[in-house]
């Protein structure tokens, strides 16, 4: 077995993995030891990687180019010089017809620095547009302009290591527990290091990370600037501010003073909802700190605030000096693997190659030098948001969407289809066939993945990892660098001369070595000089930060140590921001505040989280959050359903009662698009969300929407599940997806573990057509003569019961689903239900006997379900650490990749809450 030395695929943590290999098939994944992000640690989606690239999850993939003939038609398979050159002549003729502005490219932070710099120079420096944007518009572009606007450019000053040095850890917006799981190790282990270690966790619910903080700040969603500006109100007052580095370093100050006279702290608990006592806390321990590491993410970027949000944060580092020394400064974490890469080559409609402004003449002329054209166009292109509603207006008629689902991800979901239906072409670039935004798509190329493709990418702490092909990619799949080169190519061929003022290509490139070379080149004398950088170096070296300029012998672990920023003047600038509301009020009609996030286990949209079962255990479907209270307020209990709904579309979920919100809070997790959550909104979760933009960064507030939650009055149920006969589980979903639109509420997922089955699950006003049950009966092979049948039409129930070699195959429960409980525990264990047949038919809720539902999986690594863990918990004596320790000797859980700590932790603490509560009463 071979081992390739790698990049995860998922988080900004950019952890190095060790991919073993045969040359064909990826075996295993290891965390690298040797690797600075992570120390051979991985999460639970980074350890499950090498199960996306199994061969279940292969089929799935795109291997050939693939043509619709028309929209309402499949797809065909077609040449890669056929459909290139097709592509050509259409993008070709339409620039000729239209202008430059007419086609757009919308990319991702997932895409390795190498591709993204090929789509960049494509857009700009040949077809002169700049329209293209990314996914990193919403998830990182706040963290952008709140750098520049503050610290004069985007360049994240602290680095890991600071976790390691700080005393107070200053968390806003971001749930790391799960969204940045190897990070978060990094601080347990400071934390149990150096217990003086302060936590503060900002955040409007009570998250795994605000779980673990010394204090958190349950502020009202979208109040940080006042809560910010409000800790600087006290330290000021209390005198707690650095004034000697704020004349020698900043400028600016007495603005942001006059403005933050007025935050009091009575003043701020009332906007953000917290008390004053707790304010003045976390002012006195940023104001006391020797060194203050802020770490902050989407909710902060993710706003209608966004740079406003991330700019008051930085204003606290530069009011107290804590910023360029070990142990401080503020972090922003980035959500996706490349987003800095993307950002550095200026792959974005409002960003130029090697942090270069757009609007700055300068710095035009200096790229159309180095890539050799008269010029790069001047206006800024569309962002995100406005690209999708420039289709739907017919400005833009051609995209080329890749390695992003904008059909799952985008908020406004009816908007942004409205747009990609409009299209005259849509082209999609991807790895997976079966993603949402495939369904919109004319045109689709196969485009390799993780495990297959080389190139680099920079993770938050600025340093650049080389990600590595271990085998090759599915049937004539390549890599994404290597398609836009040869479109870009035959594209310059057909280009009239007054669009193209030069005659050699302007993608020379035969490896991404070559791209990367040219990447460091325009970076020279930049603030992100890597001219000392190449794939030489990184292979010989390893992962290295960022400066890196030529004659270094490594790159810069912290920047501004000298107090020096990138400003004209040198000094970092005080931001004098207005604290704004969200963009959209809770009234009488939305009295909601929805937020969403991110779950521990997958990933964005699931495109490949979703292939792997055991990445559904601990969270199988949605749910929607509600505070108890306002459950029991509008009659609703858990598990019921709901219409969720807002001014730009509904959906319909189960809704559970969660202790971590606030009442007139609500929570749903960000990942089910339409082919998972089906229903007749048929949107996903984006169907709720707003447009609604930053109007300095053009981030779309995906974190706040004013939503109304009614009880959906669907009484009639179904669920069946099952395995597939020949064992492909995601064949069998996916036969499944095109059933989803056809009730009300309908959910498709993955259960089971090693052996992957397929959970369907639906409900309706009145119950479903015959036909509609013979075709779900069909998907899952329960129209065989075999299956145990029994119905009763007065009452509307069903049940279709396949069993073999004594073990249930697949169920169909209509009309009463109260057996699914044990019946699908029964299916995913395998146990034997000889002696249980006459129970499989019987139409009540009789489950063998002793049967206690496993319920959730907590512990992904070693299969252990929160019963197991409560009654173990319960069983042992002592501190709820004693406890966790004792049950973590005998069940392991939490003592692989430690995802699941956090959630262990807590389990642990309320096991002896009861326990020293019927203590009390027994006494
Ligand atoms: Fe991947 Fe997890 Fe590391 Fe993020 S924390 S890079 S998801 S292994």
């Amino acid at each position: 077995m071979a081992a390739t030395r790698s990049t995860c695929c998922y988080c900004g943590v950019g952890c190095g993995v060790i991919i073993e290999h045969d040359g064909t098939r990826i075996a295993g994944v290891q965390g690298d030891p040797e690797h600075p992000a992570n120390f051979g640690k991985l999460c639970s989606k980074g350890s499950a990687l090498h199960l996306t690239a199994q061969p279940a999850a292969q089929r799935y993939r795109a291997a050939h180019p693939l043509v619709r003939p028309a929209r309402d038609l499949p797809f065909e398979r077609a040449t890669w010089d056929e459909t290139l050159d097709s592509l050509a002549d259409r993008f070709a003729a339409c620039i000729r017809a239209h202008g430059p502005d007419s086609v757009a490219f919308y990319v991702s932070g997932q895409l390795l620095t190498e591709d993204y710099y090929v789509f960049n120079k494509l857009a700009k420096g040949l077809v002169g547009t700049n329209n293209i944007d990314t996914n990193s518009r919403l998830c990182m572009s706040s963290a952008v302009t709140g750098y520049k606007a503050t610290l004069g450019a985007d360049a994240p000053p602290a680095c890991y290591e600071d976790i390691d040095h700080a005393d107070l850890i200053f968390i806003a917006g971001s749930n790391a527990a799960w969204a940045h799981p190897v990070l978060f190790r990094r601080i347990e282990a400071a934390k149990e290091r150096n217990p003086a270690l302060r936590v503060v966790v900002v955040d409007p619910r009570r998250t795994a990370t605000a779980d673990f903080a010394d204090l958190h700040l349950a502020i009202e969603p979208g109040t940080d600037v006042a809560l910010f500006h409000g800790l600087l109100h006290v330290l000021l007052w209390e005198e707690w501010i650095d004034a000697r580095y704020i004349s020698a370093h900043t400028s600016g100050f007495a603005d942001l003073k006059r403005r933050v006279r007025e935050y009091t702290p009575a003043e701020v608990a009332g906007i953000c909802g917290i008390r004053a006592e707790d304010l003045m806390t976390a002012a006195r321990w940023f104001g006391e700190a020797n060194a203050v590491l802020s770490l902050y993410c989407q909710g902060l970027n993710q706003s209608s605030s966004g740079t406003a949000k991330n700019a008051a944060l930085i204003n606290l580092h530069l009011a107290t000096g804590q910023i360029g020394r070990r142990g401080a400064g503020p972090f922003s974490l980035t959500g996706q693997p490349n987003a800095m890469g993307g950002r550095e080559v200026g792959g974005m409609a409002t960003l130029m190659s090697g942090h270069r402004e757009l609007g700055n003449a300068q710095h035009r002329a200096e790229v159309a030098a180095l890539w050799g054209i008269d010029r790069v166009p001047e206006t800024p292109g569309k962002t995100a948001v406005e690209m999708f509603a420039s289709l739907a207006a017919g400005d833009i008629r051609m995209i080329w969407i890749a390695c992003t689902n904008p059909a799952q991800s985008m908020p406004d979901q009816a908007a942004v289809r409205a747009g990609l239906r409009r299209a005259e072409l849509v082209v999609l670039q991807e790895a997976y066939v079966d993603t949402e935004t495939a369904t919109f798509a004319d045109i689709l190329l196969p485009a390799t993945a993780w495990g297959e493709k080389e190139g680099t990418v920079t993770n938050s702490e600025r340093r650049i990892s080389r990600v590595r092909s271990a085998v090759p990619g599915p049937g004539e799949a390549r890599d994404d660098w290597s398609i836009a080169v040869d479109f870009a190519r035959r594209l310059e061929a057909r280009l009239q001369p007054q669009y193209l003022a030069r005659t050699p290509t302007l993608f020379p490139y035969s490896s991404p070595d070559e791209i990367f070379r040219e990447h460091a080149a325009t970076t020279a004398g930049r603030d992100l000089d890597i001219t000392g950088l190449s794939y030489a170096v990184l292979d010989a070296r390893g992962p290295q930060q960022w400066p890196f300029p030529t004659g270094a012998s490594c790159g810069r672990e912290r920047l501004y140590a000298d107090g020096a920023f990138a400003t004209a003047d040198g000094r970092a600038r005080f931001a004098d921001v207005p604290y704004v509301p969200v963009s959209e009020k809770v009234d009488a009609r939305y009295p909601f505040r929805l937020n969403t996030g991110r779950l521990r286990d997958q990933w964005h949209g699931m495109s490949r989280t979703g292939t792997v079962a055991q990445l559904f255990q601990n969270a199988g479907e949605p749910s929607l959050q509600l505070h108890a209270s306002d459950l029991a307020r509008r009659g609703l209990r858990a598990g019921e359903l709901v219409r969720v709904e807002s001014k730009r579309g509904h959906i319909v979920v189960a809704v559970e009662a969660s202790a971590d919100l606030k009442p007139g809070h609500a929570f749903l997790p960000m990942h089910w698009g339409s082919g998972s959550l089906g229903g007749d909104g048929g949107l996903g979760i984006n169907a709720l969300t707003t447009p609604a933009c930053c109007p300095v960064s053009f981030q779309p507030e995906l974190k706040h929407a004013a939503v109304r939650v009614t009880k959906a009055d669907l009484p009639w149920r179904l669920a069946a599940f099952g395995y597939a006969r020949d064992g492909d589980a995601l064949g069998l979903r996916a036969a499944l997806r095109p059933l989803l639109e056809r009730f009300p509420f309908a959910s498709v997922t993955l259960i089971g573990r090693d052996r992957p089955g397929v959970l369907f699950r639906a409900a309706a006003a009145s119950r479903a057509d015959a036909d509609l049950l013979d075709r779900i009966d069909a998907v899952f092979g329960l129209d065989r003569d075999t299956v145990a049948r029994y119905d009763d039409a007065t009452r509307g129930i069903g049940r279709r019961v396949q069993v073999e070699n004594d073990r249930l195959l697949a169920v169909r429960l209509s009309g009463d689903s109260i057996a699914e409980a044990w019946l699908r525990e029964w299916l995913v264990a395998e146990h034997d239900v000889a002696a249980l047949r006459p129970l499989l038919l019987m139409p009540t809720a009789h489950a063998p006997r002793g049967f206690a539902p496993r319920g959730r999986v907590v512990c992904t690594c070693f299969d252990v379900a929160e019963s197991l863990l409560r009654s173990s918990l319960e069983a042992e004596e002592g501190t709820a650490e004693a406890a966790l320790s004792g049950v973590q000797d005998s069940l392991k859980c939490g003592t692989n990749c430690g995802s699941c700590l956090p959630e262990l932790k807590r389990l642990a603490a309320e096991t002896r809450r009861a326990h020293a509560g019927s203590s009390i009463l027994a006494a």
